[in-house]
């Protein structure tokens, strides 16, 4: 028989152990051996609404690798939704499997009739390795998804406006950094000009910045300089040694880490991606020390969240636009709120993000 002390620690060490680690409301496993489906969903905090984040599809080598994926991925939404002043939760999910060879309809339908099975507690949207097609199928198993094609009531493709967020929250960071919002003559680097990086290059050659891209696929680079002629293409293996004022990583996550933040030379940091920081505290810190200017990645990509979000809130894509924009003074008081309390700007926004939850929570009981 085991001691209190050893059941302690096996459920500390377990998946409800991990879950008490960010305080999780409600992780979810599922299992269908016909379609061989094997996922998790996991519902980081609902006070602010339903749990809202995409499933994403990969082949993770080991069932606690997804664990903790999911877990971390969903607690990023709650933090996300709650400072983008959106009335959603944060959730995740993620499908154990590699999207190129075992995904098909019939386990995407059945990934569906789990999601129906929480009763809209968690809201679904695309991540890496689904697309709008495999929504089509979920869809087909319940009403609890976003990012469906526009032409089944969805609203489209997200990055746009997620582009549009980046866009404004760079302004703010120039604002703050050399008292004009302006973005005109700044020399700037875009890592990866996929679907948010090359709409943001777009609004960035209209307001006369020097712009600076790479990617790793030589069509991405052709087709965005074919559509501004005036970019520099440089090789993706320089781009943290460019001699910049912004740095905009579009591509991967962790690209701020004890390496290149020995090599940039950039004033901002400010891009798209997700999880640009190695390490939140370290990094974060880091960034400060060395006089760089960090834009919260889950503050200035939320455009592509709000955006999703006017399919739950019923409003269209102008609407979601005219919401990226608060995107601007957001950053501003994320700003605003480090320098006050000598702090460095990740923690400041996940601050902010606390603080809204917590008051939200506390009205919850009132009549
Ligand atoms: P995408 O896949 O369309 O574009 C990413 C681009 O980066 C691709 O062109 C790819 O070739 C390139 N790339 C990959 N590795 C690279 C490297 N080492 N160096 C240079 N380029 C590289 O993805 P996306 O939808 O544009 O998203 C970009 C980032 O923003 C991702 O991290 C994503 O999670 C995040 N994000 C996207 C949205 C959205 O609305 N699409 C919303 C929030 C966050």
């Amino acid at each position: 028989m085991q001691t209190k002390t050893e059941q302690t620690a096996a459920v500390a060490n377990g998946p409800i152990g991990q879950m008490g680690v960010f305080d999780h409301e409600q992780v979810v496993f599922c299992n269908d051996n016909a379609t061989g489906l094997k996922a998790i969903i996991a519902i980081h905090n609902t006070v602010l609404g339903p749990a809202l984040g995409g499933t994403r599809m990969w082949a993770y080598t080991h069932e606690s690798e997804a664990l903790t994926d999911v877990l971390r991925l969903s607690r990023g939404m709650t933090y996300k939704n709650a400072v983008a002043g959106l009335n959603l939760g944060g959730g995740k999910a993620v499908i154990i499997g590699d999207a190129r060879t075992q995904k098909s309809e019939a386990l995407m339908r059945r990934f569906g009739k789990f999601v129906n099975s929480l009763s809209g507690k968690y809201i679904t949207a695309e991540d890496v390795g689904i697309n709008a097609k495999d929504m089509e199928y979920v869809h087909m198993e319940t009403k609890h998804v976003t990012g469906i094609p526009p032409a089944l009531g969805g609203s489209g493709d997200p990055s746009p406006v997620t582009a549009y967020g980046v866009y404004v929250a760079m302004k703010a960071a120039a604002k703050e950094r050399w008292g004009s919002d302006s973005l005109s003559g700044k020399k700037i680097s875009v890592q990866g000009v996929g679907h948010v990086g090359s709409y943001l290059v777009n609004h960035l050659v209209k307001e006369g910045a020097k712009v600076l891209i790479a990617d790793i696929y030589e069509d991405r680079l052709a087709e965005v300089k074919k559509n501004n002629p005036a970019v520099e293409i440089v090789d993706g293996n320089t781009i943290y040694d460019q001699d910049v004022d912004i740095y905009a990583p579009c591509a991967l996550g962790a690209t701020v880490n004890d390496d290149t933040l020995n090599r940039l030379k950039c004033s901002i940091i400010c891009g798209a991606a997700n999880n640009q920081l190695a390490d939140e505290v370290k990094h974060g810190q880091l960034v400060m020390q060395k006089g760089i200017l960090y834009a919260p990645d889950f503050v200035v990509n939320s455009g592509g969240v709000i955006n999703v979000y006017s399919e739950v809130a019923g409003f269209g894509r102008e609407y979601a636009l005219s919401q990226a924009e608060n995107i601007f003074n957001t950053t501003a008081n994320i700003f605003a709120m480090s320098k006050q309390e000598n702090i460095p700007t990740y923690l400041a926004a996940n601050k902010t993000a606390e603080a809204r939850i917590e008051a939200m929570a506390s009205i919850r009981t009132k009549r």
